[in-house]
């Protein structure tokens, strides 16, 4: 018998039988009119889950990263000049990206765990009178710190600066498992991938495309094939893809929107927020600190709890790994060893999560650490049968 876990890193999530069904299919031909069939209601449902009317929805065979080249290759030009803050290890990555494709990038260092310091944006962008920041690069949620970005306050301070720069969101580990505003919010590039929020295995580069950045995106910018959106588009006219398109993994993605559609986009984020909540209930009990530096910046999908100064986090992730089968995720750059994460979104109930706290305490107590059993799961039930959902779903 082969027994199966649930995993507990902050993406890929668990894989929910009926989109593991969806993805499994057999061939067909991608040229056919079946496989409209399958595309179309797939954008559509990815731009009810954007929550916007203006988005063109776009779906690369990739992952995130794919989604972040495929932003900034369409719309930028070599020399052009990004405004970002590096607050963890993704929002690095992506500036590390911008480096590497010949862009400038304004960068604001912001310490780890905290959010993106959008007044300090207005400042920079009020004095660039010149327009020289062509983009706002914003990390919604930091999955390396489990730090929640207000993106709404980001866009607050390009209009104030009176700023025509466009607005890029890693949305990776946050659509589908948060509120996500494209139109309110103003979003110009929207990015996801399959594996967190919408439940589905790696493997597609999500994003949502505001018309501001698809008449950029027409221009002679940064090198593309691949990613480019101009035929991509030409494609989509037909139900196409310019190659061949991962038929298994849209089949999912449409079931996938469906299914958060179904729940209720807000059910969907408030059970998020309430399993994150027995989650720092739990991290409460167990007097360790979470990364992020307050309560209104702690992510509703992923936490990532600080252990004792000169304690190695990683012990616990490997010995949840290896004892007892359960998968948390490692401190990423310079928080590795100095925390550990518990991701907590996509396919998952309170119950789930309790097994996953149960897990960590396990691990904590094996190695020493001044942690009692129960105490934390104890705290996470009461606040879950405190706060009862009506459960008669399939997530
Ligand atoms: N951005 C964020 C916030 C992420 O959490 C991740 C991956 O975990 C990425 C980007 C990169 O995405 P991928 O690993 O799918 O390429």
């Amino acid at each position: 018998m082969s027994l199966q876990n649930p995993t507990f890193i902050p993406g890929p999530t668990n894989l929910p039988e009926v989109l593991r069904k969806a993805c499994d299919m057999p061939t067909i031909d991608h040229r056919s009119p079946l496989f409209g069939e399958i595309l179309r209601p797939a954008r559509t449902g990815v731009r009810a889950v954007l929550k916007s009317a203006c988005a063109e929805v776009f779906v690369f065979p990739s992952t995130g990263t794919g989604g972040w080249e495929t932003a900034l290759t369409n719309t930028l030009q070599a020399g052009d000049t990004v405004l970002a803050a590096r607050n963890g290890m993704f929002s690095h990555r992506w500036i590390d990206m911008c480096k590497r494709h010949g862009l400038r990038v304004d960068v604001v260092e912001t310490p780890w765990g905290e959010g993106i310091p959008a007044a300090r944006f207005e400042e920079i962008l009020t004095v660039d009178t010149s327009h020289r920041i062509r983009a706002v690069l914003a990390t919604h949620n930091e999955t390396a710190t489990g730090v929640r970005s207000d993106i709404a306050a980001v866009r607050r301070a390009m209009d104030a600066a009176g700023h025509p720069a466009m607005l890029f969101v890693d949305g990776v580990s946050s659509i589908g498992s948060m509120d996500f505003r494209f139109d309110d919010w103003g979003v110009d590039v929207a990015v996801a991938g399959s594996q967190k929020g919408f439940m589905l295995p790696a493997g597609l580069a999500i994003l949502g495309v505001s018309p501001k950045a698809m008449m950029a995106a027409q221009g002679e910018n940064l090198p593309r094939t691949y990613f480019d959106l101009r035929d991509m588009q030409r494609a989509y006219a037909n139900d196409a893809y310019p190659y061949t398109p991962l038929v298994g993994l849209l089949n999912g993605l449409n079931l996938s929107c469906k299914m958060l559609l179904d729940e209720g986009l807000e059910t969907v984020f408030a059970r998020h927020a309430r399993i994150a909540d027995g989650v720092r209930a739990a991290v409460t009990e167990w007097d360790m600190p979470l990364c992020a530096a307050s309560r209104t910046l702690q992510s509703d999908t992923v936490s990532a709890v600080r252990t004792p100064a000169g304690y190695d986090a990683t012990q616990i992730v490997q010995r949840a790994a290896t004892t007892y089968g359960v998968a948390f995720g490692t401190g990423l750059g310079e928080l590795a060893g100095k925390v550990f994460r518990i991701g907590h979104l996509g396919s998952l109930t309170e119950v789930m999560m309790l097994s996953g706290l149960a897990t960590v305490e396990m691990c904590m107590v094996d190695l020493g650490l001044n942690i009692r059993l129960g105490s934390g799961v104890a705290a996470a039930q009461e606040f879950y049968r405190y706060q009862p959902t009506t459960i008669a779903r399939e997530v």
